[in-house]
């Protein structure tokens, strides 16, 4: 956890600009009523980018002041922008696809510049919050209620409303994506926002809410609050919020989801992830060994969705032989960005050294990687660990970082007994090349998302987007079609009109 610093002479109130610098180093300000703002708070955390290890932007934590500003920000334009039309709400989400489209090379380089991902990697991320918006701009069509003639001249109608203010907390790992997991579809749904953006990569977050401005979003639609647990706990406990969506670590997931719900808000909060790649001795060797690779590095391993354990059934010594030269070609600060934090690769680090003293088989070490030109950055080369014990703390944990474990088995079975006892169920693959065996695997295994041949199984809209177990705590996905239901609640409506029809005991 980097040092809180306490200013004695923070960002003044009301400034108009986006950020003022502060001895050259800009302090980003909380967004209500269409305005920026500062905090009420005089902590404050720098932040960095882990590509050059450099601080580029203070983020205040915010206070239970600035949360109930923002709430009452939204509280303020709910009752004009629920009884917009849809039809004509979704004009602004056209417009704001069109704005990410127009900028996307910009937002890829604050994701980068912030998050240390590759531009790549970053355009990726800006190119699927557009395909959410694209969902986003479908709803009309998707929720249109239903009526029926229930008894003689009696209809009963269904009508999917909003639910009023309500708040996303997002990590620090998809500082685009994650934000737009949520903003499109619980916006167009008639909802008022307040965004709580990972205090890690503040930065996307305010482009965001510039463009929907520019997209025409009316002011208090959309609000940010920055900061950490302190802004978070006060959203938890405030009566004004009617519904929280959460994505970050399931330690965090789950103290939200407790203390949201003890204030009868609805939750939905997505938590981390262990995700386990079943390789069979009948998968093609180079599909296997190039997808394997890059589901594990792929944003430096900081995904969700990332492999982080492969389960080597069998006779599979040429694919992990394979999969080690395919490890071996990535390059950090080439093809392999910087993860997020000094601790981080600490961490991550920490993980192989202790594997290593268990008894597990270094292949490809990434420890102690230094880029030319950026000494200073956070990276972590590719890392392949062989004979890993489903007992060690390796297989057990999230890493989060570009480091694959390998554990032995000796049959599928004994391999999905492996998936099994992994308390998360995020997502989990299976490589071979027969259907029967994959349906088998598909079948047993316990996680929300299952690839086949596919190292980063995510859905595309309108498919939904959850895991399973300490993957994720409340009922329903975060996106696709299964958000409707998270973001409205039904009314349901009884009306007779002519009053000649017979009475029943129904009218
Ligand atoms: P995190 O849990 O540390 O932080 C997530 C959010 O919670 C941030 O906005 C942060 O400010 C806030 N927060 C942090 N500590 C808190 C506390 N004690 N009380 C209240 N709020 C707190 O997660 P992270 O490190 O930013 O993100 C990485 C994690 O997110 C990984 O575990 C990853 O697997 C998970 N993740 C899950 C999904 C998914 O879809 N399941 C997607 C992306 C990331």
């Amino acid at each position: 956890m980097p040092t809180i610093v306490r200013s004695k002479n923070p960002t003044p109130r009301g400034a108009a600009t986006v950020a003022k610098p502060t001895n050259g180093i800009q302090t980003v300000m909380n967004f209500a009523n269409g305005k920026w703002v500062a905090s009420h708070s005089t902590d404050y955390l720098p932040v960095m980018d882990p590509s050059i290890g450099q601080q580029i932007a203070n983020v205040p934590l915010s206070t239970p002041q600035d949360v109930d500003d923002a709430v009452r920000s939204a509280q303020k334009a709910f009752p004009e922008w629920s009884s917009t039309p849809i039809k004509e709400r979704v004009q602004v989400f056209y417009r704001y696809k069109t704005l990410f489209e127009r900028h996307a090379e910009e937002l890829a380089a604050l994701v980068h510049q912030e998050n240390g991902k590759t531009m790549s990697e970053s355009m990726a991320e800006v190119e699927k919050s557009v395909e959410v918006t694209e969902f986003a701009c479908s709803m009309p069509q998707l929720v249109a209620g239903e009526i029926l003639e229930v008894s003689r001249s009696v209809e009963c109608r269904i009508d999917r409303v909003p639910l009023g203010v309500v708040v996303s907390i997002t990590p620090f790992n998809f500082p685009n994506m994650v934000p737009n997991w949520t903003i499109p579809n619980a916006l167009v749904l008639g909802n008022t926002m307040i965004l709580k953006p990972s205090e890690q990569v503040p930065l996307s977050a305010l482009r965001i809410a510039e463009l929907l401005k520019e997209a025409g979003l009316p002011d208090g639609v959309f609000n940010i609050v920055h900061g950490g647990q302190a802004a978070v706990e006060a959203i938890c406990d405030h009566p004004g919020i009617q519904a929280i969506s959460f994505v970050g670590s399931t330690r965090v997931a789950k103290a939200v989801y407790v203390r949201a719900t003890s204030h009868l808000k609805r939750a939905l909060c997505l938590g981390g992830a262990k995700n386990h790649l079943i390789v069979l001795p009948d998968a093609h060797e180079e599909m296997t060994a190039t997808n394997v690779a890059a589901s594990m590095s792929g944003c430096a391993g900081q995904r969700c969705m990332a492999a982080s354990a492969m389960v080597a059934v069998g006779a599979v010594d040429h694919i992990v032989k394979r999969l080690c030269d395919e490890a071996r070609k990535i390059v950090p600060g080439k093809s392999l960005g910087a993860v997020i934090s000094k601790s981080a690769k600490e961490r991550i680090e920490r993980y192989i050294t202790e594997a290593e003293r268990d008894g597990a088989k270094v292949l490809v070490d990434g420890r102690n990687a230094v880029v030319e030109g950026k000494e200073e950055g956070y990276y972590v080369g590719p890392t392949v660990i062989d004979y890993v014990r489903p007992d060690m703390k390796i297989a057990q944990e999230e890493v989060f970082g570009p480091v694959l474990s390998i554990t032995r088995a000796e049959t599928v079975d004994e391999a999905i007994s492996i998936e099994n006892s992994s308390p998360y169920g995020n997502a989990a693959s299976v490589y071979t090349q027969s259907g029967g065996l994959a349906n088998y695997v598909v079948e047993r295994a316990s996680a929300g998302m299952i690839g086949v041949n596919i190292g980063v199984p995510v859905p595309r809209e309108p498919f939904s987007f959850g895991g399973w177990n300490e993957s994720k705590f409340g009922s329903g996905d975060i996106t696709g079609k299964s958000s409707i239901e998270f973001w409205t609640k039904l009314k349901k409506t009884t009306t007779k009109w002519n009053p000649e029809a017979k009475v029943n005991w129904m009218s």
